[in-house]
């Protein structure tokens, strides 16, 4: 036997063991749907690389998963003839997280079982499930187009063995040594229900001993349709299906919010299969972790996370792009700028919009469960799809001085409805915080009349309002800002009333400017207020408050 080596694993992979082991205790069966997964996606990476190299397929160009048990022996063997490991990438793989915003990750465990159990789902348990149900894990793997092989054996408590092994064909076995609580799964009706509960779409055959007349095995069958999900017909897929194969793609022990799976034909030919979810991943403010699509090309995986599928406010969407029309040696320098690429993301842009829109008008309550989830992120998207603004601001929802409650359930198109007539503008404030917005002097005159104000305040509404400067027609106006005019709203004789108080103070005003010196640009008789003696602020074109704290706070 050759010479083993012992390598300690990273910290956070222990910490990640532990975890898992002690949280995913009632969600133990995922092992089987992580390890199957790696194996088809082991198939997926090495059906690409082989399409520039075709001799790595070699005589073995049928690819599989095998799951078999050994009841003796109290393990379960998943196997593939997919694209294997090197010795580097078992150390790399296998003994590290290299996933990026691993730390952030880290940081939001709370300690709460159930909350830190969705997070792990999540963050994406991999590989690591294994020790979910087993004491002891043994990989062997030979690379495609390697000669040597490695093999690789930890109890999941700190450390693993590697040493170099005779291995007679590519890919990658993984033995479960089982413990012996989890015993059930040496069952092989038991492993198939749950391969066809979770793998059923994979489009690789996911094979088990076949049995004939004695219990003896006579081969392998198929145990998965195997045919990819979304390559299926509508109307043959069940419901159950669909929120399966979202858990899978998605991580997410949770079923989704809604979904939408479309064929598209004409200028681009693809399908789409979208998920939206009920519950906000872990990474949603992590704008560069953008991992929601999947990208195929002909039923072929190309790549994870294609981020120029979808545009970075709508970065909550999960699920998949199959293209006819791409090259399959695609590259990311490719997606960049293409005109296929644009197409298919501004279809299924417009596809979650309309999606979006459809929920708020049929089902306003779960509308709102998704606002309340989600709205912050779409706030970013008047900014960054200029042509789809209106959709999106529709979609929008504000706290206002209609309801007065914190919680944002004002639409701009309720807004526009209660608006009287001679009403030219959409009044608007943003402040630090609901409290501070609802409390401000200047709202006193709007209350007075009976106009309705929307009150912002979220971090980002600031840079929200500087680019929505519309909708349907209205101009949007802060309360807080410049002269504020509110034009037909005023009769003529409040207008005349107004003209002689201001001379009326122009004494006054003088006075004030020069106790006041620098720290103001000028001072104004003003008419919204009408309990609170002065207000502060800002010019027409001058940063407002909230943007100068924001910039400053960047360190501008
Ligand atoms: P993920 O699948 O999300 O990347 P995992 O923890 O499931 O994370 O797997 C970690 C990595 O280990 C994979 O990205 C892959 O590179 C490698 N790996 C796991 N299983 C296999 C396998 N059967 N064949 C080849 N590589 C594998
Ligand atoms: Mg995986």
């Amino acid at each position: 036997t050759r010479q083993a080596e012992t390598h300690g694993f990273q910290t956070e992979v222990k910490q990640l063991l532990h975890l898992m082991i002690h949280s995913l205790y009632s969600n133990k069966e995922i092992f089987l749907r992580e390890l199957v997964s790696n194996a088809s996606d082991a198939a997926d990476k090495l059906r690409f690389k082989a399409l520039s190299d075709s001799s790595l397929l070699a005589d073995d160009a049928e690819l599989y998963v095998r799951v078999s048990a050994d009841k003796d022996a109290g393990t379960i063997t998943i196997s593939d003839n997919g694209i294997g490991m090197t010795r580097d990438e078992v150390m790399a793989n296998l003994g590290t997280i290299a996933k990026s915003g691993t730390a952030d990750f880290f940081s939001q465990l709370s300690g709460d079982q159930a909350k830190d159990s969705r997070l792990i789902g999540q963050f994406g348990v991999g590989f690591y499930s294994a020790f979910i149900v087993a004491d002891s894990v043994t990989v062997r793997t030979r690379a495609a187009g390697a000669d040597s092989a490695v093999e690789w054996f930890s109890r999941g408590e700190g450390e693993y063995e590697l040493r170099n092994i005779d291995k007679a064909k590519r890919g990658t076995d993984i033995i479960l040594h089982l413990r012996d609580d989890a015993n059930e799964y040496l069952d092989e009706w038991r492993l198939k229900s749950i391969i066809t509960k979770y793998s059923d779409h994979l489009s690789i055959p996911v094979q088990m001993p076949k049995r004939d007349d004695d219990n003896k095995q006579d081969g392998w069958e198929a145990v998965n349709s195997g045919q990819a999900l979304w390559t299926r017909e509508k109307s043959e897929i069940s419901d159950e299906e669909y929120k399966e194969f979202y858990k899978t793609i998605a991580h997410d022990f949770d079923e989704p919010l809604l979904w939408s799976h479309n064929k598209v034909e004409g200028t681009s030919e693809y399908t789409s299969l979208l998920y939206i979810p009920k519950r906000a991943p872990w990474d949603l403010w992590n704008r560069d972790n953008q991992t929601g699509i999947k990208l195929y090309v002909k039923r072929v995986f190309i790549m994870d996370d294609a981020k120029q599928l979808m545009p970075t406010y709508l970065r909550f969407v999960r699920g998949l792009m199959d293209s006819s029309d791409l090259p399959l040696n695609v590259s990311r320098e490719i997606l960049q700028d293409n005109k296929i690429t644009r197409s298919m993301r501004n279809g299924s842009t417009k596809k979650i919009l309309s999606m979006l829109s459809k929920l708020a008008k049929d089902d306003p309550e779960k509308y709102q469960e998704f606002w309340n989830t989600f709205g912050t992120v779409l706030k970013e998207g008047p900014a960054e799809d200029h042509g789809n603004q209106e959709t999106i601001a529709s979609l929008l929802r504000f706290a206002s001085t209609h309801e007065d409650n914190s919680e944002a359930t004002v639409s701009l198109d309720a807004y526009l409805e209660r608006m009287p007539e001679k009403q030219e503008k959409i009044y608007y404030i943003v402040a630090d915080s609901y409290e501070a917005a609802r409390d401000n002097p200047a709202l006193e005159i709007f209350r007075k009349k009976g106009i309705e104000v929307l009150l912002l305040s979220e971090r980002i509404d600031e840079w929200l309002m500087s680019h929505l400067t519309e909708y349907k027609g209205k101009a949007f106006q802060s309360v807080t800002r410049g002269d504020l005019d509110l034009g037909e709203l005023d009769d003529a004789e409040t207008k005349k009333q107004h003209e002689e108080s201001e001379k009326a103070f122009k004494k006054q005003l003088k006075r004030f400017e020069k106790a006041l010196g620098d720290s103001v640009k000028t001072v104004r008789v003003t008419h919204r207020l009408t309990d609170s003696p002065a207000c502060i602020v800002t010019d027409e074109n001058d940063m407002s408050t909230q943007m100068a704290k924001l910039m400053e706070a960047a360190g501008q």
